[in-house]
């Protein structure tokens, strides 16, 4: 298994707690947190209070002049307030916690207020539908749409949790890039990176549902490709550099030509620290970095793996060339076990 931890899901408060949320510096006030257990009045009148979860009128109605209730809807108020500047900053999950205090807290009337529980269920989930988009979005490469590094680091550290199976990875890098930059442009080389993900995008699709692509930086890409075999993973990247050189790039640029290289290998699960324990993915796809740079010095536009001997070879098209396990020496050293085979 690649991961080791569990992860324990975290309860909302109660009414009786409602100061589970953390604190926050609203203005010149900052609210309470866990060990704090009233919001001040007068803190309070210090937010605006403009409503985002709409319980304003609610608590006025509900609470009528007691003192209690009024003390309620100020500590109400105030979580409302501190939601509302933290969803500003995306602290969604800060934001969520005051939201719920606040319905709690909203929830200790004497007469349970019918409609202000359902406003506050809509807002929070809302809240909770934003902190996803965000959370995606932080996710993603600004450039191409496709995963990014950070999506790629936590995908890696937890793979094993659903599986006992190996994984096979790919690192794809486009030959020669800087040399399409250089001749047709930044913004053709940009192009060309949107289009390369979708491609790879299509080859994935059909051998590895499950499977997808991460942006691993500047002009490369991990292919992580679930539930393949190592067989389909060679299989897999051999059609994808197949298909982007076949691509009509001249949509692009007239007589662009794009090809990719590639090192595909089967994740060694000791290699994946779990999570917390350090950034999972430089070393646990170093050998198969190694076998991409087996590609590009023999030659590019090719996919290298290992066969079930631990010997590197190239897939399809490139099988034939030679001079393979010198380089692979001079690159990797001895043969290794648990390898691809074709
Ligand atoms: P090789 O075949 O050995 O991989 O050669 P290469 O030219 O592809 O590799 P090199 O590392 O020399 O150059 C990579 C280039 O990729 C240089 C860098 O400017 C370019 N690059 C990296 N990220 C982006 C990007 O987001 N957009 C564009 N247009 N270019 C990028
Ligand atoms: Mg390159
Ligand atoms: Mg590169």
């Amino acid at each position: 298994m690649f991961v080791r931890g569990s992860r324990v899901g975290r309860r909302p408060g109660t009414a009786a707690s409602t100061t589970n949320a953390e604190p926050v510096v609203v203005g010149t006030v900052t609210t309470p947190g866990p060990s704090e257990n009233a919001v001040h009045g007068s803190a309070a009148s210090t937010f605006d209070t403009s409503p985002i979860v709409g319980i304003d009128a609610a608590l006025r109605l509900d609470a009528g002049g007691d003192e209690a209730g009024q003390t309620r809807a100020h500590q109400a108020r105030s979580h409302e307030a501190a939601a509302e500047v933290l969803a500003d900053r995306g602290d969604w999950r800060r934001a969520y916690q005051h939201l719920r205090a606040a319905m709690a807290l909203v929830h200790l009337g004497d007469t349970p207020p019918v409609h202000v529980p359902e406003q506050l269920r809509r807002e929070v989930d809302r809240l909770r539908r934003e902190r996803a988009e965000a959370r995606e979005q932080s996710r993603r490469d600004s450039l191409t749409a496709t995963w990014n590094r950070r999506y790629l680091d936590e995908r890696l550290s937890t793979l094993g949790d659903s599986t006992d199976e190996a994984v096979c990875v790919a690192l794809v890098d486009v030959d020669h890039f800087k040399l399409v930059n250089d001749t047709y442009g930044h913004a053709i080389g940009d192009s060309v990176l949107r289009t390369l993900v979708t491609l790879m995008r299509e080859g994935i699709d059909g051998p590895a549902p499950e499977g997808f692509c991460a942006r691993y930086g500047g002009e490369e890409f991990a292919l992580v490709l679930s539930g393949a075999s190592p067989e389909d993973a060679v299989a897999t990247c051999e059609g994808i550099r197949a298909r982007v050189e076949e691509h009509d790039w001249s949509a692009i640029a007239p007589d662009l030509r794009v090809t990719v290289s590639a090192g595909v290998g089967c994740l060694d699960a000791e290699a994946v620290p779990a999570e917390g324990e350090g950034d999972p993915t430089p070393g646990a796809l170093d050998r198969v970095d190694e076998l991409l740079y087996v590609a590009k010095r023999t030659g590019r536009n090719a996919v290298a793996f290992r066969d079930a001997e631990g010997r590197v070879r190239l897939a399809g098209a490139a099988s034939g060339r030679r001079g393979v396990e010198s380089v692979a020496r001079a690159v990797c050293g001895a043969p290794r076990t648990g390898s691809v085979e074709d």
